[in-house]
């Protein structure tokens, strides 16, 4: 953790020299970093056995941190400990004595007595607790204070604001994105305009998915250093790329987006911006403009990686999932670890129902990213989706360490409460969730899910889109909601109309389309889906969702059957079509 490459230091005496030898000795009282020349002159001779090469130095210090750090095990230990115990007894009294003003007037003559004999004995409580107690503790207390006086001088680091900074940036190294976050307060406590510090916490902030909290940071450091933002910016895109996870959050994109996008002005071959953009822009549902990303990518004939990326998201547009994970496969022939390809290739295999290969995919990704918390989100969803429920509670214990506040700990406990049936409760753990992040794209579309799950009030669903709409944050994610609503209600007429309004503001919309053509399905126009599956396959001519509607479409025709449907057949496709819009909910 502290390994330097190689230390080397001159000895102030001899010019010449090198430091070579340290003195371990606990108390010697001499110069302890010395060159040979020195050592033949000093105290050191007297106990040779406790000298050593210049590289022991390190490894002391690196055991004698080991000690300390069991120090703070040890305290927090008896800390707990101690307040557990403490907590009990008030408890213990507080029951007490509200039990009996609660209850004195409707005792009965036997309880009563019984109440005032054990009254009688409270003096004795009181008394101990003053007498043996209060003192301990005083005692204690000095004791403490003279650990942490007498410690002072030698364990504590001075605090001057590059030291804060610095042992934040370590901190967030480590992935305990709390901790650091108390440093940095610290020093924008001394100096609110220490830009590190600031960009510091607002990386904290944005990786623990605090978006709007760490958007206000990030415009902290902007307003304050106007002249080069950008530098900062790549610093922390320096160390995301050390955390192998530059862009986080699938859920809302929009922290990503103003740190993408400003680094896309200053160069249009950052392939990895570029792409990062465009992932982000499909989180929300902008598949317009993320196609643009993709294609410009693939055009550019990019390093092979991020051109083998972009075409796999073009694919998962043509929801050809299959084909998508082939591709990504690819790439984690070369590089097994790839972060971006793992995090496609699980949502693909969610989509496709491989929820098996999605967790050994998830595990795949813990190995190398242990805190990741896009990883944990994936894990999360799908032990939820497995009713695996021993697990996800395990995962949100996991989560609540890393830090208590974090949304999507509530995020799965209204998944919970969703699989339970208890609809209006985790409606409203969704709610409380977006009160703090109204632009959380993930509680959003499960929201949605949830509203249409209760049945019992559609106007609920309707009323909710309607104010979606109006805010106008959302691009198109409204109108795809609700024309899935539609779809899902059997309101085909209705849904197609709502597909060609996403349509025309962008005709190459592949999942609409595929939407659009199922409903055609659905109302048995099925020379019209002929049509329209030849006219899409001239676009995307290998896809597989049109060929095999089109073959459906064929056999109706040849069958005869434009007319008559069994029930049981329709309910298949209506619980097909379910899957379908389970599908898009991944993107
Ligand atoms: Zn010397
Ligand atoms: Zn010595």
């Amino acid at each position: 953790m502290l390994q330097k490459e190689t230390i080397n230091f001159k000895c102030k005496l001899h010019i010449d020299e090198n430091i070579e030898f340290c003195c371990l000795k606990r108390d010697c009282k001499e110069e302890r970093l010395v060159c040979f020349q020195c050592l033949k002159t000093t105290e050191h001779l007297q106990h040779m056995i406790e000298v050593g090469k210049l590289e022991q130095a390190q490894l002391t210090i690196n055991g004698e941190l080991r000690k300390l750090k069991e120090a703070i095990t040890t305290s927090k230990n008896i800390f707990n400990e101690v307040q557990n115990l403490f907590k009990n007894l008030i408890k213990g009294l507080e029951d007490r004595v509200f039990g009996i003003e609660a209850t004195i007037n409707l005792m009965g003559q036997s309880e009563f007595q019984d109440t005032l004999s054990s009254a009688l004995t409270f003096e004795r409580v009181q008394f101990s607790i003053q007498q043996s107690i209060e003192p301990q503790i005083s005692k204690l207390k000095k004791t403490i204070e003279e650990v942490y006086q007498n410690c002072q001088l030698n364990i504590f680091t001075k605090k001057d604001e590059q030291t804060l900074v610095e042992i934040g940036n370590y901190l967030i190294k480590q992935q305990v994105y709390q901790d650091a976050i108390k440093y940095y307060d610290e020093c924008l406590n001394m100096n609110s305009q220490n830009e590190e510090a600031l960009f510091g916490k607002a990386e904290c902030l944005r990786v623990t998915q605090k978006f709007n909290l760490a958007i206000e940071f990030y415009q902290k450091v902007q307003s304050i250093n106007q002249s080069n933002p950008q530098v900062y910016i790549q610093q922390g895109l320096e160390q995301l790329i050390f955390q192998e996870s530059a862009y986080d959050i699938y859920i809302n994109s929009r922290v990503q987006l103003f740190v993408t996008i400003k680094l896309q002005k200053q160069n249009k071959t950052d392939f990895k911006s570029i792409y990062l953009k465009g992932y982000c822009l499909q989180a929300i549902s902008n598949f317009k403009q993320a196609r643009e990303c993709f294609n410009q990518i693939i055009q550019a004939g990019s390093d092979e990686i991020y051109t083998l990326l972009a075409k796999s998201m073009l694919l998962t547009q043509q929801l050809e999932l299959d084909k998508a994970t082939q591709i990504l496969d690819e790439i984690l022939v070369n590089s097994p670890f790839n972060y971006n390809a793992l995090c496609v290739k699980i949502e693909c295999l969610i989509s496709l129902e491989n929820y098996q290969e999605a967790l050994i995919t998830c595990e795949t990704m813990i190995q190398r990213y242990p805190k990741d918390i896009r990883v944990f989100f994936y894990k999360g969803a799908l032990l939820t989706q497995l009713q695996d429920f021993a697990e996800a509670n395990k995962l949100v214990e996991e989560l609540k360490e890393i830090d208590e506040t974090l949304w999507m700990i509530q995020f799965f406990k209204a998944l919970f409460l969703l699989q339970e049936d208890k609809i209006d409760q985790s409606l409203e753990l969704f709610d409380s969730i977006m009160a703090i992040n109204p632009q959380n794209v993930s509680v959003l579309k499960q929201k949605v899910l949830a509203l249409i799950l209760n049945q019992n009030d559609p106007e609920q669903t309707t009323k909710f889109y309607d104010e979606l709409y109006s805010k106008q944050q959302f691009d198109q994610l409204p109108l795809i909601l609700k024309g899935e609503c539609l779809f899902l209600s059997k309101k085909f007429e209705e849904a197609i109309s709502t597909f060609n309004i996403i349509l025309s503001q962008d005709p190459d919309f592949c999942q609409m389309q595929i939407l659009k053509v199922q409903c055609l399905m659905e109302l048995k126009k099925y020379q019209e889906v002929m049509d329209f599956c030849d006219k899409m396959l001239d676009v995307y001519e290998e896809n597989e969702i049109f060929k095999e509607i089109k073959n459906q479409a064929l056999e109706k025709i040849e069958n005869g059957d434009e007319q008559v449907e069994k029930e049981e057949v329709e309910q298949q496709e209506i619980e097909d079509n379910f899957d379908i819009i389970t599908e898009v909910q991944i993107n």
